[in-house]
């Protein structure tokens, strides 16, 4: 049983698998009370579910499913995984890096979104997906070396604010250096979820 804030689908507009249709199931919950946060619907107690339900809503005609919060992993993943799995769809789990294990990564594409600092990624992941705004430094250095090893980073600018052309200058800037992906939230250009 999870607690469920909304199930839809949309193009998924972030990350490594931009572009791609995907059927989002935004889970309730987080571990964090961040000040940026643009999706306080997961504030809420959403709606409980089993695994079962949730895969009943999901659209069979679609090959990928978003698995995002709030923060997906103050639950326990591992039947809804295994469920999304036998239906033969790709996972992405989207995660701030709170609990991710080894069997989540087996299972799904991990793309973290760390709020604060670097020093505190958790052992398994995919992807870096870094909010760039004006304000912050980033550790290139430190993005470089991940890249080399085979990490995704994705620099995605902080956006909502007074300042959003400033900070897509900035992350184009740093993509274009260091080449790096631009996650470009396509889903407020589209106006979808
Ligand atoms: S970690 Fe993400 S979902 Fe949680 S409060 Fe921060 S921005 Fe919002």
């Amino acid at each position: 049983m999870l607690r469920v804030a909304e199930i839809f689908t949309s193009i998924q507009g972030e990350g490594d698998y931009q572009g791609r249709p995907a059927n989002f199931i935004r889970l309730a919950g987080c571990n964090l009370d961040c000040g940026f946060c643009d999706e306080p619907i997961h504030k809420q107690p959403g709606t409980p579910m089993t695994e079962e339900e949730i895969v009943d809503e999901l659209s069979k005609n679609l090959s990928l499913t978003v698995i995002t919060g709030g923060e997906p992993t103050v639950q326990d993943l591992t039947k809804l995984l295994d469920m999304i799995q036998k239906i033969g769809q790709e996972i992405i789990l989207e995660t701030n890096g709170y609990k991710v294990t080894r069997e989540y990564m087996s299972k799904a594409w991990v793309c973290v979104s760390p709020k604060g600092s670097l020093n505190n990624l958790p052992e398994y992941y995919n992807e870096l997906k870094i909010l760039v705004d004006t304000y912050s430094d980033i550790d290139i250095n430190f993005l470089k070396q991940e890249a080399y090893n085979g990490t995704v980073i994705s620099l995605q600018p902080l956006t909502g604010m007074t300042n959003d052309k400033e900070n897509i200058a900035k992350a184009i800037k740093l993509c274009i250096e260091n080449d790096f992906r631009y996650s470009p939230r396509l889903q407020n250009y589209l106006g979808v979820k």
